[in-house]
């Protein structure tokens, strides 16, 4: 294991150096074409994701997306999933928490739990986000995300491709990572893409309702996300920048 985890970061770096000055269409051409249907796009619908899958779609109509429907998310992205179905012709699996781990947090520590304790913040983000996803890409041999390297300053160090720290294993693509916002937004314009419309309520980063909100001017891309929060990364655990055990020390 330890050897093929080597060889396989290895191949990352490789990977991440070739293609880093390359178009983002051409990495998710090339994933597509090495993994196929154990390729997928884990979206949650944000603008960035929204631009990789319009990419994506381009070149193969059926390339996997996947989701995470926490339970917690605002209608508006309910709205939206339904529309990007009808706009695209494509399936989308939807994964929701296990329900009788969710019935067992939710007994134990509240419906709203998240805003007492990051501890619980983090666990819940576990129960309703990470694992969901965990088990969506189980199976699968490589992922693309949505993450860019402007959207917060946890998010600096991303590379186009990655090994995947938290499911060891798979490579996770990030094509968007040298996008910034502008020209996400310049792309969606250009090809009619469907957004959230909560863009249009200063909204700049999308999640769930009860921890999510329009940020005000001057703010990172991010404020918005757990804004209760202080010196705290933005993060709820899938993407594994962050090192919560010397956070919470
Ligand atoms: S973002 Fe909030 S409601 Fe959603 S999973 Fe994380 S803590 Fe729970």
């Amino acid at each position: 294991m330890a050897e093929l985890l080597t060889r396989n970061r290895l191949d990352a770096e490789a990977l991440a150096a070739a293609f880093e000055s390359r178009p983002a269409t051409e990495l998710i051409a090339w994933a597509i074409a090495e993994f196929g249907s154990d390729l997928a796009i884990a979206t949650s619908f944000q603008n960035d994701g929204m631009v990789i899958l319009d990419l994506a779609w381009r070149i193969d109509p059926g390339v996997r997306v996947i989701t995470v429907d926490s339970g917690r998310l605002r209608p508006e992205t309910f709205e939206l999933i339904d529309r990007v179905r009808d706009r695209y012709q494509i399936a989308i699996e939807v994964f929701s928490p296990d329900a009788f781990d969710l019935e067992q947090f939710v007994a134990a520590n509240g419906v709203n739990p998240f805003y007492r304790s990051l501890d619980l913040r983090l666990r819940c983000c576990e129960v309703r986000k990470v694992e969901p996803l965990n088990r969506a890409l189980r199976g699968t041999a490589a992922w693309i995300s949505g993450q860019r390297r402007g959207q917060s300053l946890s998010r600096r160090a991303v590379r186009k491709v990655e090994i995947d720290e938290a499911r060891p294993g798979l490579l996770k693509l990030n094509p968007l990572a040298d996008w910034s916002a502008e020209a996400v937004w310049a792309y969606i314009r250009q090809h009619d893409v469907p957004y959230n419309d909560l863009y249009d309520q200063g909204f700049t980063s999308i999640g769930c309702a009860p921890c999510t909100r329009a940020i005000g001017p001057g703010e990172d891309s991010r404020a918005g996300r757990w804004w209760w929060e202080t010196g705290v990364p933005k993060e709820c655990g899938i993407h594994c920048q962050v090192d919560w055990a010397t956070i919470r020390a």
